[in-house]
């Protein structure tokens, strides 16, 4: 392993300048930890209120750090001018990196990646932060595909060290490398994994996502399931952990992984999960999930 983080250290492009697309839960929190790492970032959108949504967080998760001491008020300056909004591509010429996080609707990340890629330098590398998209697939709107690969944060960007860097049947070694680079730049962990539904992570959670629905389905209390599951050693169990991410994000990514993997995930069991999807009751984000939220 040691051996092939050197390979990956020689052929890297240094990445002096990054861009990312979407300034949404994931785009500003790329953002925040790009420019509090030290990497200047553009971050465009298409809606003024969602760059607006995005420097706020910024703004407000500096602001706790410079609370609790970690950080001086002119770092927190230093911080927030180096994500740079815009609503244009008009600096794209310099990025050394684009990271797409833009809605995950694959016609629009086709649409967003053909038109990124007209605006930035041949040389400069294009990643998704995609969760369920195949990168092979995404790959097909681009005219240099080999400067294409995944890289795919976890929510919140700032707390969640992983970051799995996918390879696309097309992605070049340099294009993985600049991307596991600007990830360690970013102070995260990288791990490199090939393209397939759930990449990594996702193929691991899911199928644990499945386990816990039937047993509350047999009759199991979440909250206790959720305490054991913290006694073994997790920082939260299913439960809470589906309402972090989203009962609706929760339930395209089991169509995906089941569609990916009909032998072991295909069986549809209705569950409290889907019947809180469908009331709209989608976690914290709406303030109601498994637990509720003030
Ligand atoms: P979000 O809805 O919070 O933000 C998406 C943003 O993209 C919005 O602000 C929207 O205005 C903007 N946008 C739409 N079209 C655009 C365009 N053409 N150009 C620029 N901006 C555009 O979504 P999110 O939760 O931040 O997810 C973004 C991506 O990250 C998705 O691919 C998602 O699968 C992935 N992801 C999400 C999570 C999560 O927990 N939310 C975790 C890992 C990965």
């Amino acid at each position: 392993l040691k051996s092939k983080a050197k390979q990956y250290d020689k052929q890297a492009a240094d990445v002096k300048l990054a861009a990312v697309l979407g300034a949404g839960i994931m785009g500003g929190g790329i953002a925040f930890q790009s420019a509090s790492k030290g990497t200047p970032i553009l971050m465009k959108d298409i809606r003024e209120e969602g760059i607006q949504m995005g420097l706020d967080e910024a703004s407000k998760l500096l602001g706790s750090r410079v609370a609790k001491g970690r950080m001086k008020p002119d770092q927190m300056a230093t911080a927030l001018n180096a994500i740079r909004p815009t609503m244009s591509y008009g600096d794209f010429g310099n990025v050394d990196i684009v990271v797409e996080a833009v809605v995950e609707n694959p016609k629009v990340k086709h649409a967003v990646l053909a038109e990124v890629e007209g605006h930035v330098r041949e040389d400069a590398i294009i990643a998704s932060n995609t969760s369920t998209i195949s990168i092979t697939y995404l790959a097909q709107a681009l005219k240099r595909p080999e400067n294409f690969c995944g890289m795919h944060f976890f929510n919140p960007v700032h707390m969640m060290p992983l970051v799995e860097v996918i390879r696309g049947e097309k992605s070049s070694e340099k294009a993985i490398a600049t991307t596991v680079a600007y990830a360690k730049k970013m102070g995260k962990t990288p791990v490199v994994v090939n393209d397939c539904p759930g990449f990594l992570v996702n193929r691991v959670l899911f199928p644990y996502f499945g386990g816990f629905a039937r047993l509350v389905n047999m009759g199991a209390d979440f909250q206790r399931v959720d305490k054991v599951m913290e006694k073994f050693g997790w920082p939260m169990g299913p439960a809470y952990l589906l309402d972090v991410v989203g009962l609706d994000t929760g339930h395209h990514g089991r169509d995906v992984m089941a569609e990916g993997y009909p032998d072991r995930m295909a069986e549809k069991v209705r569950t409290a999960a889907d019947v809180m999807y469908e009331e709209g009751r989608l976690g914290q984000k709406t303030g109601k999930g498994f637990y509720a939220y003030e």
